[in-house]
């Protein structure tokens, strides 16, 4: 009788056959590892895929990453939200570039030093992209984990530590970014959050959880509730530039551009909340004020519809650093968030007249 492969084995002979064709996955370039796994975090796989292109294509090199200015960088963020992470990636590439050859330094305790580079980072660059034996846990790996070991209950790292035990007991002794990789694929592709598909699963035969049928219900569900938030938002046009003002350094969407407005006060219309907003933030009152959309985006918190008002201005807005009239092709050169860039696609597509 053939001995049973071992979890290690049955997963990476899968992977081998069934691992995606992804951009990241044809290089051992360290600098390109670590990019794709940032931008990975809190992203998914098909919206990064085309940021990673376009972001290795400018930046080829940390070099390239440390010389371009922050606004650069964040411009070729936009849209991938959290924007810390580009933050991090400039500082830590102006450290790599300064103190370490402009390559990313093998050191586990130098690496744990640089911003963005916590646990998960670190294993995931040494270990893909220098085979370094280390184990990881992102929520794909923590997943399958869990319902490997049957451990009930929600998906945050209280359980890490049995996770870690586990990974620890079949990690490889080569080909650790292979395996690393392997599980996050399995989480991804078999072992999904809801609807796993076990019947298919490479590593079913020591599944807990499959055993005893309640792989549906690991991890527990989280009951989280999303705020929702109302916004009044003002397209301020004039000789066929658009006003756009700059967010400041700290706090949410800190340096992004967006169109002025802002909550809209219980109690007050959307055309109210814009007119106070418009007054109190700027000192200008508005002509032609004229709803012509509703653009709702969702961040892992809160939900918010922004309500699109177009409207003219005699005159007192200057340009200033932090204050621009643009026209609609320069749009492009200024990093905003999600909301403000839905509005920029309507402007450009005609639909703001
Ligand atoms: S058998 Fe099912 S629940 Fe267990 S690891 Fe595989 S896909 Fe996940």
């Amino acid at each position: 009788m053939t001995k049973a492969l071992p979890f290690t084995q049955k997963l990476l002979f899968w992977y081998r056959r069934n691992a995606r064709d992804l951009p990241w996955r044809r290089t051992k370039d360290p600098y390109k590892i670590w990019i794709s796994e940032i931008m990975l975090q809190q992203t998914t796989v098909n919206a990064v895929i085309p940021y990673y292109k376009r972001w290795v294509k400018e930046f080829p090199s940390i070099q390239s990453v440390a010389d371009a200015p922050l606004q650069k960088i964040l411009r070729f963020w936009q849209g991938l939200g959290y924007y810390q992470r580009a933050r991090n990636i400039h500082k830590s590439a102006k450290t790599i570039s300064k103190n370490y050859f402009r390559r990313i330094p093998r050191d586990l305790n130098i690496l744990k030093k640089l911003p963005g580079f916590g646990a998960y980072t670190v294993g995931a660059v040494l270990s893909i992209a220098f085979d370094y034996p280390m184990t990881i846990i992102d929520a794909n790996i923590r997943r399958v984990v869990m319902r490997q070991l049957a451990i009930k209950g929600r998906a945050d790292n209280s359980h890490d530590g049995k996770i870690s035990l586990f990974l620890k007991g079949v990690l490889p002794g080569e080909h650790c970014g292979d395996f690393n990789q392997a599980l996050m694929e399995l989480g991804a592709l078999v072992c999904r959050n809801k609807e796993p598909l076990c019947s298919v699963c490479p590593v079913k035969g020591g599944c807990a959880a499959y055993k005893k049928g309640i792989q549906e219900i690991i991890p527990q569900p989280k009951n989280r509730r999303i705020k929702e938030i109302d916004v009044s938002v003002a397209v301020i046009k004039r000789n066929n530039r658009y006003f756009i003002q700059k967010r400041p350094s700290r706090g949410l969407l800190a340096d992004l551009w967006e169109f002025p407005g802002g909550k809209i006060i219980p109690g007050e219309t959307q055309k109210q909340a814009l007119e106070r907003e418009l007054l109190e933030e700027l000192g200008i009152r508005v002509y032609g004020l004229r709803h012509f959309a509703d653009v709702q985006h969702f961040y892992t918190q809160f939900r918010v519809k922004l309500h699109v008002w177009i409207c003219g201005v005699a005159s007192g807005i200057p340009s200033d650093k932090t204050h621009r009239w643009v026209r609609p092709d320069d749009f492009s050169k200024y990093p905003m968030p999600s909301g403000s860039a839905k509005i920029v696609d309507l402007i450009s597509s005609g639909k703001v007249r």
